[in-house]
């Protein structure tokens, strides 16, 4: 029997405007569908932003951002307060049309927002933080260092967290006084009218926050600009290289996030409950069309030990219902590229213990993007399903002997977002987490995302560029250290430094 859906589609097409200078505009460029993931219907159109119209915004960015930081940051961590309140009272409203743009349950959506106001609230708390510090280096001299803001920054952001992701950084940026150009996903634009809404009625200038729609042309335009001075991205591993090239080879800084092949690895002493849940709501979480979603299960020890285990993932993942539990895939096309990567590991040998293939659509959403989960066993080490950011809900058991083998598997993967182990041994959770090959480990946790203050981000192939985007430690990516060494009065008892 088919289930239901707990999210509501827009039943018109919603035009999905540029916000520029305080107002909804249209591009003048290429027109552009959005169809939702859940019944393959239009919900929103846009026209793209040309390279003059994105020329256009960034100067005005400039010129609102020069007054912008000379507001004290107590101010302008008003505006942001204001901006926390309007995203609570509208969270529903949104978690609704961010779900049904990206594929996401409801629950999922409220979530990404919930995340997103965390990080509001860290960048809030910067007003009380230490952001500035001075010495007395000698008699009468006094060094001193100040943050202060770069200016325009941009951020381009991917599908899958329609609000989430840009929020990880538009607090933080916006709070230490820069102006901000947002180029959301061609996929999921709907979120970015509701974020802009909720910035103009928080009381922010007009020109700080500038919403450019588009694809690869405005994206280029935008790193381009020599008003852009920082340039953040979310996306694939393949495009945050080039983003990351093309901006570095113009001097400016950039940090690219990318693509990712997570590993959690099971040990026999697990717990049976913890793990089966954890593992599950891994790989199946948002249909695992999240970077930090469980790819490759590292299965450690005798079958005998472990089957209780995969007993457990495999009867949590089946008793999910398609629509309420478990969302949509983004497009039609990546249901092909899932359903093909399941048969090619299937016909290489691969045992299906669960097969999501023939999944039954939610009543009324038969011309959804639907696969229910699917649990591929016995892969071989460096095959596609051991390898290839699949970007669904398909987890790729590996059997292993021993943890140090489990972890040369682990460290051969190119990317380097999460790794994470179950077990109730300490000693062997420390071994994981000096041998993971990643940025965020996990101890008996399925989806180890740091929370706030924590900064997010991987290393090797899942980012290009050296700091974090979120968090204390994006600090200085959003910010500039201005370093001031004073002296008022000629001092008597010179030294070599007065
Ligand atoms: P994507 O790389 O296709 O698109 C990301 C952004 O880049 C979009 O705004 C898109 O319009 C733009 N873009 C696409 N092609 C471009 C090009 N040739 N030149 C310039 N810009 C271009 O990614 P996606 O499919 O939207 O998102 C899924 C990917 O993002 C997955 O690989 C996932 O792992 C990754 N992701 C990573 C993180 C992380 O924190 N590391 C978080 C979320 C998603």
């Amino acid at each position: 029997m088919s289930s239901s859906i707990s999210v509501k589609i827009p039943s018109q097409v919603i035009s999905c405007q540029n916000f520029v200078n305080g107002k909804f505009v249209n591009g003048s460029g290429e027109k552009i569908q959005v169809v939702s993931p859940y019944n393959g219907k239009p919900i929103g159109e846009f026209f793209s932003t040309t390279s003059a119209e994105v020329n256009l915004a960034a100067s005005a960015a400039a010129s609102a951002q020069k007054l912008w930081a000379d507001v004290p940051m107590k101010e302008r961590t008003k505006v942001m307060f204001n901006f926390r309140n309007i995203l609570l009272r509208d969270l529903e409203e949104i978690a609704h049309l961010k779900s049904a743009e990206s594929g996401k349950n409801l629950d999922e959506g409220r979530a990404g927002l919930m995340k997103g106001v965390e990080v509001l609230e860290f960048a809030i708390a910067l007003q009380n933080l230490d952001l500035g510090g001075r010495v007395e280096v000698s008699r009468g001299v006094s060094c001193e260092y100040r943050r202060e803001a770069v200016g325009v920054v941009a951020n381009i952001t991917p599908f899958n967290f329609p609000a989430m992701v840009p929020m990880w950084t538009i607090p933080i940026a916006l709070t230490l006084g820069n102006a901000y150009i947002w180029k959301p996903s061609e996929k999921t634009p709907l979120t970015s009218l509701k974020i802009a809404s909720a910035l103009k009625e928080a009381g922010l200038p007009d020109g700080l926050f500038q919403v450019l729609q588009g694809t690869k042309e405005t994206v280029e335009a935008i790193i381009d600009n020599p008003n852009v001075k920082a340039i953040g991205f979310v996306g694939s591993t393949k495009i945050a290289k080039a983003i990351y090239d093309r901006g570095t080879q113009l001097g400016k800084r950039v940090l690219a996030l990318g693509g990712a092949k997570n590993h959690i690895v099971l040990l026999p002493d697990a717990n049976p409950d913890m793990a089966g849940v954890g593992i599950s709501d891994s790989f199946t979480g948002c249909a695992g069309q999240r970077c930090m979603a469980a790819s490759v299960l590292l299965v450690v020890g005798e079958r005998k030990d472990t089957e209780k285990h995969i007993e457990k993932i495999i009867a949590r993942a089946s008793s999910l219902k398609l629509g309420m539990d478990m969302g949509a895939i983004i497009t039609k096309a990546q249901v092909k590229f899932l359903h093909e990567a399941i048969t090619s590991a299937e016909k290489a040998g691969a045992k299906i213990l669960l097969d999501g293939r023939g999944a039954v659509a939610p009543a009324g959403m038969e011309e959804g993007n639907w696969i229910g989960p699917t649990i591929l066993d016995d892969i071989q080490p460096g095959s596609e399903a051991a390898k290839v950011e699949l970007f669904g809900p398909i987890i790729s058991i590996i059997r292993c002997p021993d943890i140090t083998h489990a972890m040369e598997i682990e460290n051969s993967v190119e990317y380097g977002n999460a790794c994470s182990v179950f077990t109730s041994n300490g000693a062997l959770a420390e071994k994981v987490i000096k041998m993971a090959s990643t940025g965020m480990v996990g101890v008996n946790v399925g989806v180890p995302v740091p929370r706030e203050p924590f900064s997010f981000g991987g290393i090797n192939a899942s980012k290009f560029g050296h700091g974090d985007i979120t968090g204390i430690h994006s600090l200085d990516f959003w910010s500039n250290i201005k370093k001031v060494t004073v002296k008022w009065e000629k001092q008597n008892d010179n030294n070599w430094m007065s």
